[in-house]
């Protein structure tokens, strides 16, 4: 891919829900082939799905991102697919459990780390070789606004998620000669079962998180797609090593 060209072949991972499956939606709404990447194979089957049945093409290829030897697969299953790989959203992650730093099980700590810092870091190890051989490329890692200030009660996920955002920077200046651009996206409070599940459902706690922010609101995982989808286009052509903060204002107070 040239820096004018539109994605064509692009990989998603934690596509089976929330961001990442909007981002696959949104990519095929666009024109690319979608590898739909998920843990869970039948969440990444109801994305393809929901791709296939709007006249998308999308292939779902179920990997764990903190494998290292399923990471390597995802990638050599992208290029018997589709033949390429022009594009890649490193979305997966998780949010492990709540608790104070000092509290924080040894096994919850590593289990984040591995998930969300080594699994982006693998997928690069995998994506770029690709990339340098075809001439070009674009990636969006996602980290967080937790990968920019800190978040009480998550210290594994901030430190995995800034992280993130010190990996995007050092191989976007590593691998843009290459032509290969790397950018991270900082969503805020966004409406996705990963949130369902730290607010136990409750709507009242939605709100309340969601009015910190001064839009006053949660964001939609389209929201952040959007911002994904940008800056794999040509349109950000000179765009790389930047953190995209999407968060409706939370950290600009
Ligand atoms: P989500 O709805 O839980 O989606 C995450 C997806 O990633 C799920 O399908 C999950 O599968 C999958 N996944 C988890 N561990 C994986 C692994 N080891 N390998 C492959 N897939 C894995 O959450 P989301 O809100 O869309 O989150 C997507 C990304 O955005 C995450 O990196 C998250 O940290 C980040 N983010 C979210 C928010 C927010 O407010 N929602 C804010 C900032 C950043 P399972 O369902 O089986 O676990």
């Amino acid at each position: 891919m040239t820096p004018a060209q539109p994605v064509q072949v692009v990989l998603v991972t934690g596509a089976g829900s929330g961001i990442g499956r909007a981002s696959a939606v949104l990519f095929a709404a666009r024109g690319a082939r979608v590898v739909v990447s998920d843990r869970d194979a039948a969440s990444a089957e109801q994305t393809v799905k929901h791709i296939r049945d709007a006249g998308g093409d999308a292939h779902a290829l179920p990997a764990d991102v903190s494998h290292a030897a399923q990471v390597a697969a995802l990638i050599e299953g992208t290029l018997t697919r589709y033949g390429r790989l022009d594009a890649a959203h490193n979305n997966a992650g998780i949010e492990g459990a709540a608790g104070q730093t000092a509290d924080c099980p040894e096994d919850t700590w590593r289990r984040v780390i591995e998930v969300n810092l080594t699994g982006v870091w693998l997928c690069l190890k995998h994506e770029l070789p690709v990339m340098v051989r075809q001439g070009g490329g674009a990636i969006v890692n996602t980290a967080s606004v937790a990968g920019v200030a800190g978040l009480p009660g998550f210290s594994a996920y901030a430190a995995s998620k800034h992280g993130i955002v010190g990996l995007t920077k050092t191989a976007a200046a590593e691998y843009a000669k290459a032509g290969i651009r790397i950018n991270a996206v900082c969503p805020g409070l966004i409406q996705t079962p990963m949130v369902d599940r730290q607010t136990g459902g409750r709507p009242e706690v939605a709100a309340q998180w969601a009015a910190m922010a001064p839009m006053k609101r949660c964001g939609t995982p389209e929201e952040v797609a959007e911002a994904v989808v940008w800056l794999c286009s040509p349109g950000a052509a000179f765009v790389t090593g930047h953190t995209l903060i999407v968060d409706g204002g939370l950290l600009a107070q």
